[in-house]
């Protein structure tokens, strides 16, 4: 069956839920037929410069021939087993990989399948491995302001109360603590105050499970990166007062902001961390979690004995199979290099946006550019007007932001900073 673009639209309009949508207020939708490398084509024939890369997925652009490879070689062999008294090889290699590259003594990895069940079974590691030390009482959660970190039950409690877009659900969620985010930017001199909030939190309450954050760049609670003596200071912090520390790096794994893992910044290992979204290259969904021997004895050597989680779809084949060549193909390549020059682009042709009227601020930290607005603008006049620069930017309240693929060339990226800056000016 062939729909043409208006059938797909109007359907769309009538059954499809899009994420925080209304069906009675929607926001400006469109149909893409194809996507390749960095270019998204429509329904209706034009293209697009990509850059979102699918909400921080795509690595390696759309449509690779090795990932497309990858995963055609494996559902020839195998495109599901439930994972529960069977394993297999791209599991096994893929976790293997996630070991050696991640920030040192993560050894155990739980697969699971969004970054939001990540972050699940890394709260529940913390709350098991509590368990087990005969401390069952440490139970709750330090995040911090502006924090994101998914739109399940757990992972919404420890979203920030009002930015975090869950407050609806408050009554159903688990308080936790929230310390006040670091207002100390990435590449200027670290402020000590901005510590008081969470040491004040970790000295005062005893039932504090692990703090979780975002590493370095807060994502969709504000686009905000702060600096690594912050990261750093919390690890000591979370030692000291024998609390564990989630890293959830499933927007700044792989590279995105410079390093492998935004981690590396602060040169820290967390006890537990999460990964998704590129994870596969952006072309499956799987995600996984990983955890250090000390939490993984922990929760073995506890009164269940085993960890409590074990999702249907866990390490299914297609998509270890892609995020293992997904891997191989980012450490054959430059991507530090790559991301350097997108990196010093961004920086040179988003700066110019700090004079325009509507703008107050200007970041940029590896391959992602932010340029935030004074108010939220009206997304039914401005995501037409980004579509009509040929370019998919999505803006998020205040925030107009790019992180576009890593395979992006100068002008592609040239088009999309260019486009930013000729509609915003003209808000
Ligand atoms: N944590 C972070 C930092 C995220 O950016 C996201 C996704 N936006 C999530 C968790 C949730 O991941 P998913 O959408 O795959 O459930």
């Amino acid at each position: 069956m062939q729909l043409t673009n208006d059938e797909i639209l109007a359907l769309d309009r009538q059954h499809v839920w899009h994420p925080y949508s209304s069906f009675l207020n929607p926001s400006p939708t469109y149909a893409v037929a194809s996507a390749s490398g960095v270019t998204l084509t429509l329904a209706d024939g034009r293209t697009l410069i990509d850059g979102m890369s699918s909400w921080w997925s795509v690595l390696h652009g759309y449509n690779h021939p090795r990932l497309n490879a990858a995963l055609r070689n494996q559902s020839e062999a195998m495109s599901h087993v439930m994972f529960g008294g069977l394993t297999h090889e791209p599991a096994v290699s893929l976790c293997q990989q996630l070991v050696r590259l991640s920030p040192p003594g993560l050894n155990k990895v739980f697969l699971s399948d969004s970054g939001s069940v990540s972050v699940e079974v890394a709260m529940k590691m913390a709350l098991q491995f509590w368990h087990s030390q005969g401390r069952p009482e440490k139970h709750r959660f330090v995040a911090l302001t502006n924090g994101y970190h998914g739109d399940t039950f757990g992972a919404m409690s420890v979203c920030d109360p009002v930015t975090g877009m869950h407050h609806l659900f408050s009554r159903n969620l688990q308080q936790q603590y929230f310390a006040t985010r670091p207002s100390s930017r990435f590449d200027a001199p670290f402020d000590e105050s901005d510590l008081a909030s969470i040491r004040e939190l970790l000295a005062t309450h005893s039932d504090i499970a692990a703090v979780i954050l975002e590493p370095i760049v807060q994502g969709a609670g504000g686009m905000w990166m702060y600096s690594p003596e912050y990261l750093k200071a919390v690890r000591e912090l979370c030692d000291q007062h024998q609390v564990l520390l989630i890293a959830d790096e499933i927007a700044t794994g792989f590279g995105r902001t410079g390093k492998l893992f935004a981690c590396e910044h602060a040169g820290i290992s967390p006890d537990i961390l999460c990964l998704g979204k590129t994870l596969t290259g952006g072309y499956m969904t799987l995600a996984a979690t990983l955890c250090n021997d000390q939490v993984s004895d922990g929760i073995c050597r506890g009164e269940a004995g085993v960890f409590m989680h074990g999702p249907t779809f866990m390490g299914n084949p297609l998509a270890c199979a892609v995020a293992g060549e997904s891997i191989r193909l980012l450490l054959e390549g430059n991507w530090q290099e790559r991301i350097g020059t997108i990196e010093a682009q961004l920086r040179r042709e988003l700066e110019p946006c700090r004079e325009l009227d509507r703008v107050v601020d200007v970041r940029v930290l590896g391959g992602i550019g932010v340029v935030e607005l004074d108010q939220a603008p009206d997304m039914q006049t401005l995501q037409p007007a980004f579509v009509e620069a040929g370019i998919w930017v999505r803006p998020f309240g205040r925030l107009v932001y790019i992180m576009p693929p890593y395979v992006a060339s100068e002008s592609e990226i040239s088009a999309l900073t260019g486009g930013i800056y000729s509609v915003v000016s003209a808000l």
